[in-house]
């Protein structure tokens, strides 16, 4: 996963783009990066790390532009490219499923390959950058991904005439804002709300637009089959404060929680989230029961997302030890949890453990999504198909082996009416095997 955000301004913008990054950090934690643009020149800084210690004050301060690109990624991004159109620095979201197929390819064709990767670990972006360069103008370069690539993109380059910006069939969120003299374009509009910048519009899927001191312009529109946008955004990965596709993600997920408590309403005492992603799920099925809501865990604030570390143990011990349980809070009482979804059960066997050592009396768990049975195909993940724990359990021995006392799924039908568009219209990959 990554996340995008560049701006065109009237003046100097770092401290927009460092923030605009910033705001989008939650996408991804293995790099970051700068692009800058002043004058005409372009200059790209990246580094292994989050954005905020790589690029700290005194390390901006010394930083100038008037355009740029900032980038949190899993890989080394963003990627400096000598494209046929004069020099880009292209920042990617996304995953190429043909990717192994699509390199041989390239390969054969005479095209190579260099930068910081090691030889057989070119990343995708450095791919999809090589697949634009080739062409005469930007769109056309886009055109060729839509031709050759199976997965889906979110991408913005930065050239030093502006920024080009374009989505793929839909699945990766890319957003259009602006404020005094200033545009930009961001995987996600919660990083518009603490920088200044009001919503314009999503950049839809299949449109290519380029943003310069005058506007946005929409530059092509590729008419796609098979559009789909990326469900899952709403459920976990996107902020709260975040509007994907007009569609507000808080408001989503509350009302996935309310769905929750009509389909499965239960006796209980308190209703809690399980920070961060499951908080405004369980909101919204405290508001539909009527039973108070009150945090049972606090989140330690120096812990990462337990999805994003590499290995699997690292994963199971950070999910472990992020969360503490407020005793005060669970003993002798009856507790509603609700989270985003279950992979593997581990975290809600644990949750369910801490929760019961504590004494509470009863443990029901709801849970935002259907059963898990894939893993995602069009972004970087750690899961394996294998780990989903619905792929080898009913969902009554997942509740019998968690410790639960009950346990209750959102369906299809609770995902398509709280976020508002039809199946055929939401990727649902993640629970079909
Ligand atoms: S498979 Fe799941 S996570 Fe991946 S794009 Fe589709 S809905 Fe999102």
């Amino acid at each position: 996963m990554s996340g995008i955000f560049g701006e065109v301004s009237n003046e100097n913008c770092i401290e927009d783009l460092f923030y605009g990054a910033f705001y989008n950090q939650h996408r991804a934690q293995y790099y970051c990066g700068l692009a800058l643009g002043l004058e005409g020149k372009l200059e790209n800084h990246n580094h292994r790390g989050l954005i905020k210690p790589m690029f700290p004050k005194e390390i901006r301060k010394e930083m100038k532009c008037t355009s740029g690109l900032g980038s949190v990624a899993s890989d080394r991004q963003p990627v400096s490219e000598l494209a046929c159109f004069g020099g880009m620095i292209l920042g990617f979201d996304g995953n190429i499923i043909n990717y192994v197929d699509l390199k041989d390819k390239l390969i054969k064709q005479g095209k190579t390959f260099s930068g910081y990767h090691a030889p057989e670990e070119i990343s995708d972006a450095v791919l999809v950058s090589k697949i634009i360069a080739g062409e005469s103008k930007f769109e056309k370069g886009v055109g060729n991904l839509f031709e050759l690539i199976e997965g889906d993109f979110a991408i913005a380059a930065l050239t030093k005439d502006g920024i080009y910006a374009a989505r793929g069939w839909g699945r990766k969120p890319l957003i259009l804002g602006k404020k005094d003299g200033s545009y930009s374009v961001s995987s996600e509009s919660n990083s518009f709300v603490n920088t200044g910048f009001e919503i314009i519009r999503d950049v839809s899927p299949g449109e290519v637009v380029f943003i310069n001191k005058d506007g946005i312009h929409e530059i092509k529109k590729f008419s796609l089959s098979g559009i789909k946008y990326g469900t899952f955004e709403w459920i976990y990965t996107a902020h709260p404060a975040s509007v994907i596709d007009k569609v507000s993600v808080v408001e989503v997920r509350k009302k996935i929680g309310r769905a929750l408590a009509k389909r499965y309403p239960i006796e209980a005492d308190v209703v809690s989230g399980i920070p961060n992603s499951g908080r405004w799920h369980g909101v919204g099925y405290a508001l539909e029961s009527g039973i108070p809501y009150q945090e049972v865990f606090v989140r330690f604030d120096y812990s990462d997302r337990s999805f994003t570390p590499r290995e699997k143990e690292d994963r199971d011990e950070e999910g472990k030890r992020k969360l503490i349980v407020l005793e005060k809070i669970v003993r002798g009482m009856r507790v509603v949890i609700v989270d985003d979804s279950i992979v593997r059960g581990t975290q809600s066997q644990n949750q369910t453990g801490k929760l019961k050592e504590k004494k509470a009396k009863e443990v029901h768990a709801r849970i935002a999504c259907p059963p898990l049975m894939a893993a995602c195909k069009y972004g970087k993940t750690t899961r394996e198909d294998e780990e989903c724990i619905a792929r080898r359990m009913s969902i009554e021995e997942i509740k019998e082996t968690r410790g639960l006392d009950s346990l209750g799924y959102a369906t299809i039908e609770d995902l398509e009416e709280s976020i508002g568009y039809p199946r055929e219209k939401l990727c649902l990959e993640c629970w079909s095997c």
